[in-house]
């Protein structure tokens, strides 16, 4: 088991590990930096081994959420829960029980969808706690986050052909997607919309089925044959680390950009993609959309307002490819120095003494 030594050498506030016999609940909440307000991020179900693994993944993604939230501009600290199980045993006892521990936080940790929790299970969570986001329309949310995720991955594909091809228009350009899950399918709705050629992998036979019966122009290829077909930009909206050392070797598309979380195995390969010319739209950034979606829920929540928002991942893109040119750093390290500073600057004017109330 990893120490409390990991848990500050990332840099996080507070982890909460948490168990109810009753429901078979075990889940671990991370509360990585509230510097910009409370800590929002989703909650994953997934059926981890050991729970070293569940550990690692919450203290990561937690993190995660603090800079995407951070450069997006949202008022909102960094955080992530993980619910140890199989998503079969999935119970509205399971998803109250966590709930109720949610609500003990006090509004400090904020939860959301993420991989295997779904609207009806955001609803269960609601029952418990007033502290999560998601919920459904019917009942004052703003339902599923993935169609302003995926216009948000489309806002950062125009930023990046702009940057790489110079011109925004996604006519005729030819992208890879690698998943083609919730927010893979309606990027490619929204990319063949724009007149875009698609190519497309997954490993689920409905998913692949759905692809096929809806956009019939677009191109199956296997799992392995994605990192190497002809294209301009590779899409990574499965799982993360898909760009390591056996894949990078593979890619001839111009443009890496994406709703993944964690693209790049390592930071390192931020600066081979560079190093090969290859444009990387940082991952935290273009697929920051959900987030803010479900942001606006607590203030009312409508689709304009939302999109609205989401579409200003293309300027903010822009900004991101600036910085790394003036600098010439990765884009990666980019959008982490944008996200730093934003949290270290408004830290500072926290120190500021204002009186007794
Ligand atoms: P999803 O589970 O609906 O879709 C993922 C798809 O990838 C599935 O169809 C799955 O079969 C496929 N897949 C898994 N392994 C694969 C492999 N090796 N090769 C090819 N396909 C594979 O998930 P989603 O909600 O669409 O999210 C996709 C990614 O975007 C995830 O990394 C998620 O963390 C991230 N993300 C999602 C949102 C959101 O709003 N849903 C927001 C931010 C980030």
């Amino acid at each position: 088991m990893l120490t409390l030594e990991k848990m500050y050498s990332m840099g996080h506030e507070e982890v909460v590990f948490v168990q109810d016999k009753n429901s078979g609940l075990k889940a671990i909440i991370g509360i990585h930096d509230t510097t910009l307000g409370p800590a929002l991020g989703g909650t994953r179900l997934w059926p981890y081994e050991k729970e070293e693994d569940a550990l690692i993944d919450v203290l990561r993604l937690s993190r995660g959420m603090t800079y995407k939230n951070s450069i997006s501009g949202l008022h909102l600290g960094g955080g992530k829960a993980v619910i140890i199980a199989d998503p079969k045993e999935k119970s509205e006892a399971l998803f109250r029980s966590f709930g109720r521990f949610v609500e003990s936080l006090n509004g400090r940790y904020i939860t959301a969808e993420d991989v295997n929790t779904t609207v009806q299970d955001i609803e269960y969570i609601h029952r418990e706690t007033r502290f999560v986001t998601g919920v459904a329309k019917e009942n004052g949310g703003s339902g599923n986050p993935s169609p302003y995720t995926a216009l948000g991955v489309f806002r950062g594909l125009e930023a990046s052909v702009t940057k790489a091809f110079g011109s925004r228009s996604l006519k005729d350009k030819t992208v890879a997607i690698q998943g083609v899950g919730s927010v893979g399918f309606e990027l490619a709705k929204l990319l063949t919309e724009a007149g875009a050629n698609i190519i497309f992998t997954d490993v689920n036979e409905k998913n692949i089925e759905r692809m096929k019966k809806n956009l019939s122009n677009a191109q199956f290829v296997s799992p392995q044959d994605i990192f190497g077909v002809t294209c301009d930009v590779y899409s990574p909206c499965a799982l993360g680390a898909s760009i390591n050392d056996e894949t990078i070797p593979l890619l001839k598309a111009k443009v890496v950009c994406g709703a993944a979380n964690n693209q790049l195995k390592e930071d390192r390969h931020g600066q081979i993609l560079k190093d090969k010319g290859i444009l990387y739209a940082p991952d935290y950034l273009v697929n920051a959309g959900g987030v803010m979606n479900v942001s606006i829920e607590f203030d009312g929540w409508s689709d304009s307002k939302s999109r609205r928002m989401v579409d200003t991942i293309y300027d903010k893109t822009l900004e991101v490819f600036q910085i790394a040119d003036e600098q010439n750093i990765p884009v990666n390290r980019a959008a982490d120095v944008m996200a730093e500073n934003r949290i270290q600057a408004i830290k500072q004017i926290k120190t500021n003494y204002l009186g007794k109330k």
